[in-house]
């Protein structure tokens, strides 16, 4: 779709400019830090910011707040799992993660978490991150920012609730979301938006050797895999997928794990390319109206 295309480069430019008067930007640090996102002193940001201007005047692709993977040394993944918590699926999930020392991440519909929220403080017991998936999942781009902002403050208080701690991660439903709505979220909830390289399309239910195929076919090294823990194929498909990625090499770790892992690119990344730890947010995989996620 071209004409979505421009609108989205449109946005993408809009929004990069109003950063830039008015938002420390994360993605213009002149040097490439160790440790990225821990590295990034908010007194610093303004001066940075003036740099960047001066330099480099052309916006970056994408906001360093969204992320499809992350660009790391080792064969490092994460696993992430959708829509629950389901009282039926997801406690069987954690039993198979924990037989596998596997931590994955579950972004939680808060309507589900304040219906079951002991599944979900037994998932953060257990050593799993808990984001926000929504209230109920409707599609950010179509509703008002009011609207957003209380599907996101009444996740963000359920999980509270049930775990003792605030998310910091969100995956827009269906992985729609504006540019403009990155930025404000940002702002003011702090989250990272979180969206997935690796998709099985599980919600079609293709069956279980499928999702498994899909999975093990798409896996890279910083992959971010997407899920969902409320269908009974994904669940019987995980044992030999686990087994599989396992036997590739691959090291499970959460998405906040896989973000502090983040490393350059390259060498010496220009200013614009450096984000938080320069990971990758591919624009082409962003499923604006895919309803996987
Ligand atoms: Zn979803």
């Amino acid at each position: 779709m071209p004409n979505y295309r421009l609108l989205l480069a449109c946005a993408a430019t809009l929004s990069f400019t109003v950063a830039l008067v008015a938002q420390p930007a994360p993605a213009t640090k002149p040097a490439v830090p160790a440790h990225p996102i821990e590295a990034a002193p908010k007194a610093l940001a303004p001066n940075v910011e003036k740099q960047a201007t001066l330099k480099s005047p052309a916006p970056p692709k994408e906001p360093a707040i969204t992320f499809n993977s992350v660009h790391v040394d080792g064969r490092y993944i994460a696993m992430t799992f959708d829509d629950g918590p389901s009282a039926a699926l997801t406690p069987k999930l954690l039993d198979l993660l924990a037989t596998h020392h596997i931590k994955a991440t579950f972004f939680v519909i808060g309507e589900n978490v304040a219906e079951h929220p002991e599944i979900v403080a037994r998932a953060a017991r257990e050593g799993h991150e808990i984001a926000s998936h929504s209230w109920s999942h409707p599609n950010f781009a179509k509703i008002s920012q009011e609207s957003v902002r209380s599907q996101l403050q009444r996740t963000d208080d359920a999980i509270k609730s049930a775990i003792g701690k605030s998310p910091t991660l969100l995956r827009p439903p269906y992985g729609s979301i504006t540019e403009r709505e990155k930025r404000w979220i940002h702002d003011e909830f702090g989250y990272d938006i979180i969206l997935w390289d690796v998709d099985p399309l599980d919600w079609k239910r293709p069956g279980s050797a499928v999702v498994r195929n899909r999975i093990l076919k798409e896996t890279r090294p910083g992959s971010i895999v997407l899920s969902h823990d409320i269908h009974p194929g994904t669940l019987e498909a995980m044992p030999s997928t686990f087994d599989e990625l396992e036997a590739k090499g691959f090291r499970f770790v959460t998405v906040s794990e896989l973000l502090a892992m983040a490393s350059p690119v390259t060498p010496y990344p220009k200013a614009e390319t450096i984000g938080k730890g320069a990971a990758k947010a591919a624009p082409p995989a962003v499923p604006a109206s895919s309803p996987g996620g």
